[in-house]
């Protein structure tokens, strides 16, 4: 029993030395793959396929984008020569980083761009598609610790940086890098996760490689890859971008919350949202309030609540609807699930609003993040009718007639024979312009919904583009239907 108890002891007195004993994989892993590179370069050659979202007809379609190129990087150098080939021309961009200048002509250009400071800390995460020779040599000198999730097989170490978690796997038996993670805050999404699979390794003198290169972002919904084709070693790094003369790289400052209020008719206001580019709609009724359209994220969601409710103080806002799913229109919906607020949905977008609502946002909380609540969702098939028993407003779902998405709504107010909508009609006001499919798509739903309609306003944009946004129907229906 007493050997036990001293074999306890010992066992709780151990750890710390235990903990010295303990390889340091990191330094291990730094000699192998940095260490070596301080004075010869390796060139990659490479070819790679990019997925990105964009402004697309349903929630979730990706952009496919090919290109192939080079890369000759050392430690603390990086350079690259990529070209994008179209089926008409081919563009190349080049992009040079050290630890103190970033460098970039975008495709088809032939002079620097501008670069902010976040562009320029970012591009180490950038870099690692192709190596994660500047991932390694930062873990490396932020001393970072072993992480205490790590297994038998790996070796996992932590940094924290700005608003993101980075994680590094290094293989025990061999001390490479085989994935790198990031967790990082989006405006719209929250935390999401990208994650690099090093694959394949082969090795040429002393430079180990990975030969393909699997990158899982956005939550895994995308998926990107980087095939290596040639690699070989070198002691000048060839063409070299040269810096300007006064050269700087600098953040833009944050918009200012510029918006003011536009009463519009008994019930009806707008927020003139400058800033974000957008017009909010708030609907008065009897005894609770609607809201239409929240641009871009919580922050924004939380300020127009704040200015309903200095609107019609006391009167609950009971509803919240957007036009489309895109971010200008949804990118607020948090804050009223937060309020307990009615979300107005087509029904084909009811997986993307549970995404937006479910998916945590811990690195930027918001006050669902803070302060949880189920959403409560009403979907709409054809239409719906809001009314206070006196005054009422019509939500119509013209989806893929506005043929810009196929989740479209419109919303139509008889007493006012006004409708509100999105960023449908193009109307140029300074030069002739023709119909586009668009405004024509709208014209139709009206006309197909037999709406009694005088004025038309739309949402998007509220600074001068030359784009008419208070639209009088008769304009629309001349613009529409004049002769080519
Ligand atoms: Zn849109």
């Amino acid at each position: 029993m007493r050997l036990l108890l001293i074999a306890l002891i010992i066992s709780f007195v151990s750890p710390a030395k235990s903990k010295n004993k303990t390889p340091d994989y990191l330094s291990g892993c730094w000699e192998k793959q940095v260490k070596p590179f301080k004075n010869i370069y390796f060139e990659m050659n490479y070819s790679e396929c990019k997925h990105s979202f964009y402004h697309s007809f349903e929630p979730w379609q990706q952009m496919t984008t090919k290109t192939t190129g080079a890369v000759i990087m050392k430690k603390n150098y990086f350079y690259q020569d990529d070209s994008l080939k179209t089926a008409k021309h081919s563009y190349t961009s080049q992009t040079q980083y050290d630890p103190k200048t970033l460098l970039y002509i975008d495709y088809g250009d032939s002079v620097l761009s501008k670069i902010s400071l976040h562009d320029f800390k970012e591009q180490p995460i950038e870099i690692a598609r192709y190596s994660p020779i500047f991932i390694i040599d930062m873990f490396y000198k932020n001393k970072s610790v072993l992480y205490k999730a790590s297994t038998d097989s790996f070796a996992v170490y932590e940094l924290k940086r700005n608003l993101s978690i980075m994680k590094l796997f290094i293989r025990k038996s061999d001390s490479l890098v085989t994935k790198f993670t990031i967790l990082e805050d989006d405006d719209l999404y929250g935390d999401v996760l990208s994650t690099y699979h090093y694959m394949d390794f082969k090795s040429i003198d002393k430079f180990h490689y990975a030969k393909s290169t699997i990158i899982e972002k956005m939550n895994g919904k995308i998926t990107d890859t980087v095939n290596i084709r040639s690699v070989k070693t070198r002691d000048n790094p060839g063409t070299n971008l040269s810096e300007p003369k006064g050269y700087v790289m600098e953040d833009e400052a944050p918009a200012k919350q510029d918006y003011s209020i536009e009463p519009y008719s008994d019930h009806i206001h707008f927020i003139k949202m400058k800033y974000t580019d957008d017009k909010v709609m708030i609907v008065e009724f009897k005894d609770f309030v609607l809201m239409a359209e929240a641009p871009l994220n919580s922050k924004n969601g939380e300020l127009i609540i704040q200015e309903a409710r200095k609107i019609a103080p006391g009167k609950p806002i009971k509803y919240f609807t957007f036009c489309h799913f895109h971010p200008h229109y949804i990118g607020g919906i948090r804050a009223f699930v937060h309020k307990n607020v009615t979300i107005l949905s087509p029904i084909s977008d009811t997986p993307y609003v549970r995404y937006l609502v479910l998916n945590p946002h811990t690195l930027n909380r918001d006050s669902l993040q803070i302060d949880p609540r189920a959403l409560k969702l009403t979907k709409i098939k054809d239409s719906m009718t809001i009314t206070d028993g006196s005054y009422e407003m019509k939500i119509y779902f013209i989806g893929k007639k506005s043929k810009h998405t196929n989740d479209y709504l419109i919303y139509y107010f008889p007493k006012e024979k006004m409708v509100f909508e999105g960023d449908l009609v193009w109307i140029n006001t300074k030069r002739a312009s023709k119909a586009s499919p668009r405004d024509k798509g709208l014209y139709d739903a009206i006309k197909d919904l037999k709406l009694d309609v005088d004025t038309v306003i739309q949402s998007w944009p509220v600074n001068n583009y030359n784009v008419k946004t208070v639209i009088p129907f008769s304009e629309l229906e001349q613009y529409v239907n004049q002769k080519p």
